[in-house]
């Protein structure tokens, strides 16, 4: 039996809507069902959407000089802040991180992110209220031209399971702290965590309507997108549903930021110190059992230091401890459900099919039946051309291909649709940095992997998505640009006619 049940948080109060069902969500750890939200219908999501219609249109959280919004936002994080270990505890009852990740990342990194964002907002010179003034217009002697940035109206945020809590902040906070109002549809596998925000929101007295939850499935989501009275959908998923997105989206072409897939390649050059290079690409390759969405699940190993790093990396995995996600010692928790299980188990077989050589087999370990556990597999031998090597796995497959020298780790790395993140594992640091330059990969980190902070863009190229979160250029994407252009010179007419008349 659930232990939580959770409503829908539309126009500041926690309501039923319209929906006749419900569903829950389950602990990938053991099974068992944890919480139960409501199976919001489309008219739940128009209710939600109209609610920041208002907020936004008629409420005063747009006019608010962003050091206000801030201030409001911060004791939403001082109450989240002092719930910790409790909300640690949903989030990985609902996804399947372990303890150890929920409680030194998950939800600490949630808030960290969300200060960072806050101290960022208030410090750009177009978040101060103040329009930047230029000078008269190039080509004439007359007007000046004032740029201001204003937020663009009611945003509509879908976030997935992996990171539930950190990614709705990512979205949640620079949209509000812009002056938007926002629609927050959470993954209907791990949605606990963004109830909990609204029940933040709802304690800290932020006015209705600035922030909105509605639980469901694709069809809420795709009611968000679609919907005329939506300005901005900011989504994180995989790359199919944002295609899916960006074709919906364009009824009212509202903005859009697409955080999707990837099949992140990992470059290990042959100076590699290889027992801290494989240290590294496990983390790299196996944080959150392969399911974030920077892992590495290529790993391109120079052919001199290949046959070593393979035996201490497949040795190295073999030691990961998985096991039960309320244990401080496991390292690797299960995967998100049993439909991703099979997923991932019906890949490790392909591969073998294809002919990759899997030197860590995976398989489901013993006694933990009940939850959704698969322990990591490592292939050697898989080629470039190879559906392993190329489809976005999302769980604790790893494939080493061998190449001959970095042009070819190069070649073969950007050999994919794909382009969010890569990692160059190099001890000289201009032929790391040549590599890195090389590789068409929206982050690319030189001896570490999946670092990520609210001060630098994030986001990928190609089919890994479109425009960035974080830092500046992901805050500005939640602000329209406005030029004024003011003439205030009672003799122009005659100067423009000069311009036009014979
Ligand atoms: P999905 O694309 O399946 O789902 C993401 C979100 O979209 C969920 O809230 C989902 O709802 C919703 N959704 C599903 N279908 C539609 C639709 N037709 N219209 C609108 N919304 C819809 O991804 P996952 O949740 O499985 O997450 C894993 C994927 O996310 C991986 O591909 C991973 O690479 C990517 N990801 C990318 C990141 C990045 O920053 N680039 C970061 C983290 C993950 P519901 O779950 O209720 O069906």
């Amino acid at each position: 039996m659930p232990t939580r049940d959770y409503q829908l948080f539309v126009g500041g109060e926690f309501v039923d809507g319209t929906a006749s069902r419900r569903f829950a969500s389950v602990n990938p750890a053991t099974g068992a069902e944890v919480a139960s939200f409501v199976d919001g219908t489309v008219a739940d999501l128009e209710a939600a959407v109209a609610a920041a219609r208002r907020a936004f249109d008629a409420g005063p959280w747009p006019s608010m000089p962003v050091a206000e919004r801030a201030q409001r936002l911060g004791r939403v994080l001082e109450i989240l802040g002092g719930r910790v270990p409790e909300l640690s505890a949903i989030e990985y009852q609902d996804n399947g991180a372990t303890i150890r990740q929920a409680t030194s990342f998950m939800v600490p990194g949630a808030l960290g992110f969300a200060m960072g964002i806050a101290d960022l907002a208030t410090k750009f010179s177009f978040t101060s209220g103040q329009p930047v003034t230029t000078g008269p217009v190039p080509g004439g002697p007359f007007g000046s031209t004032t740029i201001s940035y204003e937020p663009l109206g009611v945003v509509g945020a879908i976030t997935p399971w992996n990171g539930p809590l950190i990614l709705a902040m990512w979205k949640v906070w620079p949209a509000l702290l812009a002056g938007n109002t926002v629609v927050l549809k959470p993954s209907e596998l791990a949605p606990s965590t963004a109830m909990e925000l609204a029940r933040a929101f709802a304690e800290a007295d932020i006015p209705p309507g600035v922030l909105n939850v509605v639980t469901g499935g694709g069809t809420v989501g795709e009611a968000l997108v679609s919907s005329d009275h939506v300005d901005m959908v900011t989504f994180t998923g995989g790359t199919a549903t944002g295609q899916r997105i960006a074709q919906l989206a364009s009824g009212n072409l509202k903005r859009l930021t697409l955080e999707l897939g990837g099949k992140s390649p990992a470059l290990v050059l042959d100076d590699v110190d290889i027992e801290s290079a494989v240290d590294g690409v496990i983390w790299s390759t196996l944080f959150l059992s392969g399911q974030m969405c920077t892992c590495a699940s290529r790993v391109l190993v120079n052919a001199r230091v290949h046959d070593e790093f393979v035996e201490r990396f497949a040795a190295r995995a073999d030691k990961l401890v998985v096991g039960p996600t309320d244990d401080f010692a496991t390292d690797l928790g299960p995967v998100v459900s049993a439909a991703a299980r099979d997923r991932i188990e019906g890949y490790v077989q392909l591969g073998t099919e294809e002919g990759a050589v899997a030197v860590l087999p995976g398989g489901r370990p013993s006694g933990l039946e009940n939850g959704f556990y698969v322990k990591p597999t490592v292939f050697v031998g898989a080629t470039p051309r190879m559906r392993i090597s190329r489809e976005e796995i999302f769980g604790p497959v790893v494939s080493i291909l061998k190449v001959a020298d970095d042009a070819e780790a190069v070649q073969v790395a950007n050999d994919t649709q794909f382009g969010l993140a890569a990692s160059v594992w190099c001890n000289d640091r201009r032929r790391a940095l040549d590599v890195a330059g090389r590789v068409r990969a929206g982050t690319v980190w030189i001896n570490d992997h999946n670092m990520l902070s609210p001060q630098t863009p994030f986001g990928g190229m190609k089919m890994s998505g479109s425009g960035r979160e974080n830092g500046e250029s992901g805050f500005k994407a939640y602000l329209e640009e406005k030029v004024v252009y003011l003439d205030l010179t009672p003799s122009k007419n005659e100067h423009l006619w000069a311009l036009v008349a014979p």
